[in-house]
C-alpha cells in the first residue's frame, strides 16, 4: 500500500476510520471529532512511521518522547471544550505539535510549552506545513504553567505530574478547565479541575499513561 502523504494509509479515508474508532471509544463531541478527522497526524511523524499515523497508539518522535495517541488527544480536548471556540489555551508538553494543531482549531490562540528545544523547532515546522498560525510554541519548563499568558479558558497537560501545583489552576478563567495526568509510573489518572465562581472543583477520571513531566529545559 502506498504511504505517499494524502493517499493510501495517510488518506482522508484512513482518518475517517480513525474518527469512527474514536466514536466507538466514547468520544462524542462533534467539533472534536471533526477536527480529529481534519488534522493530518502523519505530518508530525518521521517518514518511516507515517503509515502507522492513524493507529490508536502513541509513536516515538525522538528524544525519548512520543506523540500522544489520537484517543488521548481527543479525550483531553473533549474535556476542556464546551461547544464554543475557546479564547486562549495553554498546553504543557507540546512535543511535535500534534495536539497543539488540534487545539488550534478549537481555540483562537494556543500557547504550547515544550522543554526540549529540538522538538519545538520540529513542531514549528510541522505546524507551518499545516498552515497553523495561531499556536505559539515556546521552549520552557511548563511545570508551573505560564503566568504571562493567563488567564486561560483551558490548560491541557500532556506529561504526568506527581500532583497538580497550586499555581496552575489559578491561571484559569472562571469557567475554565484544566486537564492533567496525575501520578507516577504506572499509576496515573486523568484529573480535571474546573474553576468556578466559588472555587475549584476537581474530578478524578480514568487511568492513563503519559510520559513523566521533567523539570528544566534541554
Ligand atoms: N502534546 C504532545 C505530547 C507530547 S509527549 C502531542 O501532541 O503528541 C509530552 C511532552 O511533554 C514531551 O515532549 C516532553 O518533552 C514534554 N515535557 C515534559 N516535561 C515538561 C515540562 N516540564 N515542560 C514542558 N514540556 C515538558
Amino acid at each position: 500500500m502506498s504511504v505517499t502523504p494524502g493517499i493510501g494509509m495517510t488518506s482522508q479515508r484512513t482518518r475517517a476510520r480513525m474518527v469512527e474508532r474514536l466514536r466507538e471509544q466514547g468520544i462524542k463531541d462533534p467539533a472534536v471529532l471533526a477536527v480529529m478527522g481534519s488534522i493530518q497526524r502523519h505530518v508530525f511523524l518521521e517518514e518511516a512511521l507515517q503509515s502507522r499515523a492513524y493507529e490508536d497508539t502513541p509513536l516515538p518522535i525522538g528524544h525519548g518522547q512520543t506523540i500522544s495517541s489520537p484517543l488521548t488527544v481527543a479525550r483531553s480536548c473533549e474535556l476542556v471544550y464546551h461547544g464554543e471556540p475557546l479564547e486562549r489555551v495553554l498546553e504543557i508538553g507540546g512535543g511535535c505539535g500534534y495536539q497543539a494543531a488540534v487545539l488550534s482549531r478549537l481555540a483562537k490562540q494556543v500557547i504550547s510549552l515544550e522543554r526540549i528545544a529540538k522538538l519545538v523547532r520540529q513542531a514549528r515546522l510541522n505546524l507551518q506545513q499545516l498552515r497553523v498560525t495561531n499556536v505559539m510554541m515556546k521552549v520552557a519548563d511548563g511545570s508551573h504553567g505560564y503566568d504571562k499568558g493567563a488567564p486561560y479558558d483551558a490548560i491541557v497537560v500532556a506529561a504526568a505530574m506527581p500532583e497538580i501545583p497550586r499555581d496552575l489552576p489559578r491561571q484559569l478563567k472562571t469557567g475554565g478547565r484544566l486537564v492533567a495526568p496525575v501520578g507516577n509510573g504506572s499509576e496515573q489518572r486523568l484529573v480535571m479541575i474546573e474553576a468556578t465562581a466559588d472555587g475549584f472543583r476537581e474530578q478524578t477520571m480514568e487511568a492513563v499513561k503519559f510520559v513523566p513531566l521533567l523539570s528544566g529545559v534541554s
